[in-house]
């Protein structure tokens, strides 16, 4: 039976939105609105059977229209990407706070049941992130607060004026720190992609020019973590109807290095590229891994799709859009009205 609750995806246009939106549809849910600043041509999965809107959720009264009649709101909208964007785009980053200041206070005077804020382990304090053997960063890590400068100051103001509305004005929050999403239908060009579509990106276009080439940004020796689409909204779903009221990881404890990445995409791609390590180039902490702990007890999961099993997704869905964009079918990069 379809479900009856009215579901408000607020980013719906972007990588992660576009994933819950889809879901949610395929769940039987009826009443779903997606919002995004975007042109809906833009959007990486749009749905016609969904009620889509370009609002600019920066402004209050953007938030108001979005937030009325919902039952639920997850909050996916932000400005963000690699450490390319966030590193030269701090104050924008940091924008992001209207965003979700003006959707709390929408949710609250709209009576939205359930809220959701999407924060990042970009809140973790540096200092514990400096070794390059992928410290496990439990969420007590976040404090003292000495986080990502920008986009990291922003989500930990944000998950803490999140827990302040429960706190003071008894508004249901939910916040999960999401640890480095990957999967189809995300940013794979353009200076907001982020590791996993950018190599796969690269050696996609080392083989297409035959340059035999890739570009790595810093040594390659920075380890991190990455989570799988489908398991980030898997566990962000978890998350929104359970009793845990505190900032939870939500993360994959596959920690490989970024050499490590590259060995995994040339071996789906079958090919061996010559390595050039661009030692300027933004690369983040030096170390960082999701420890699970807490996720596990409350929820008896963690996000558990392989790395080499997301990828293999990955990588084939970026070679379809690079090859249809070689053909000059720019079209085929975004889905529209797509099938349940
Ligand atoms: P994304 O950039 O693909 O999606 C974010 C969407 O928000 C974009 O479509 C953008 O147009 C929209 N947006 C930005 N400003 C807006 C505004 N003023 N009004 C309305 N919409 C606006 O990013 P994503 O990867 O889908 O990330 C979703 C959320 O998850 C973000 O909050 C992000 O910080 C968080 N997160 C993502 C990752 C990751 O690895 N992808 C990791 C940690 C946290």
């Amino acid at each position: 039976m379809a479900n009856k609750d009215h579901v408000v995806v607020a980013g719906g246009g972007g990588f992660i939105g576009g994933h819950l939106v889809a879901a949610f549809r395929r769940q039987g849910y009826t009443r779903v609105r997606a919002v995004d600043v975007k042109p809906l041509d833009q959007w990486y999965q749009r749905f016609d059977d969904v009620e889509n809107l370009q609002l600019d959720l920066n402004l209050r009264e953007s938030c108001e229209t979005a937030a009325k009649g919902a039952d639920e709101i997850y909050n996916l909208a932000a400005n963000m990407g690699g450490m390319g964007f966030i590193e030269a785009n701090k104050a924008l980053c940091m924008l992001s706070v209207l965003i979700n200041t003006h959707l709390l206070q929408s949710a609250l005077k709209h009576g939205c049941k359930k809220f959701f804020y999407s924060s990042s382990a970009c809140v973790y304090n540096a200092d514990k992130q400096k070794t390059f053997e992928a410290p496990s960063l439990k969420e007590a890590d976040a404090y003292p607060a000495q986080p990502e400068d920008g986009y990291g100051w922003e989500k930990l103001f944000s998950e803490r004026m999140c827990r302040h509305f429960r706190e003071d004005f008894g508004l249901y929050t939910r916040v999960a720190r999401f640890h480095n999403v990957y999967g189809p239908w995300g940013t794979w060009f353009g200076g907001r992609e982020k590791a996993p579509a950018a190599i796969c990106r690269k050696v996609i276009e080392a083989k297409f020019n035959g340059t035999n080439e890739i570009e790595i940004w810093g040594s390659g020796d920075q380890t991190r973590s990455f989570m799988y689409a489908d398991d980030c909204i898997k566990g962000t779903e978890l998350i929104m109807h359970s009793d845990i009221l505190e900032p939870i990881n939500l993360g994959s404890t596959e920690a490989v290095s970024i050499n490590q990445l590259v060995d995994i995409v040339e071996a789906i791609a079958g090919a061996k590229l010559q390595r050039k390590y661009n030692l300027g180039a933004p690369k983040g902490v030096n170390g960082r891994n999701s420890e699970n702990t807490l996720i596990k007890r409350y929820l008896n999961w963690e996000p558990n799709t392989s790395l080499r099993a997301g990828l293999e997704k990955t990588y084939s869905w970026i070679h379809d859009q690079y090859a249809a964009r070689e053909r000059g079918e720019a079209g085929v990069v975004r889905e529209s009205s797509a099938s349940r």
